[in-house]
């Protein structure tokens, strides 16, 4: 997907702080964090939205939540509770169309969802 953000990010065409990478996933610093930690995790591979997870490109997805709690048992900011987030088209607030995944960590979080 030439002209797709978070492809161009994984590619390296696009600057980010990167906090994992691995043959399929990649992990980066949201760019206007909403708590003290907030990375996105995306597949390498473009998909653009969760309701286009298949049983054809789901390994990836299964993998994504193996990487974060990786990740959640490495850091401190996890230790008591984190959230996961991913929007799924318009009115739920998805502004990027290739598949991410907030994780979000370090404060308390309100529920139900705004
Ligand atoms: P969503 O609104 O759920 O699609 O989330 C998209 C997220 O991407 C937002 O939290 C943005 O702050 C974040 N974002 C947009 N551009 C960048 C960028 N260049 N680097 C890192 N994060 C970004
Ligand atoms: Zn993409």
């Amino acid at each position: 997907m030439n002209d797709c953000l978070f492809c161009k990010i994984i590619a390296g065409e696009i600057p980010s702080t990167k906090i994992y990478e691995d043959d399929s996933v990649f992990v980066f610093a949201d760019i206007e964090p909403t708590a003290p930690v907030h990375w996105l995790a995306v597949p390498k591979t473009h998909i653009a939205k969760l309701s286009d997870v298949n049983e054809s490109n789901s390994a990836v997805i299964s993998h994504i939540y193996e990487v974060i709690s990786k990740l959640a048992a490495e850091h401190e900011e996890f230790a008591d509770g984190f959230r996961v987030v991913s929007n799924c088209g318009k009115t739920a607030g998805q502004s990027v169309f290739h598949i991410h995944f907030h994780i979000l960590a370090g404060r308390e979080f309100a529920w139900p969802a705004g």
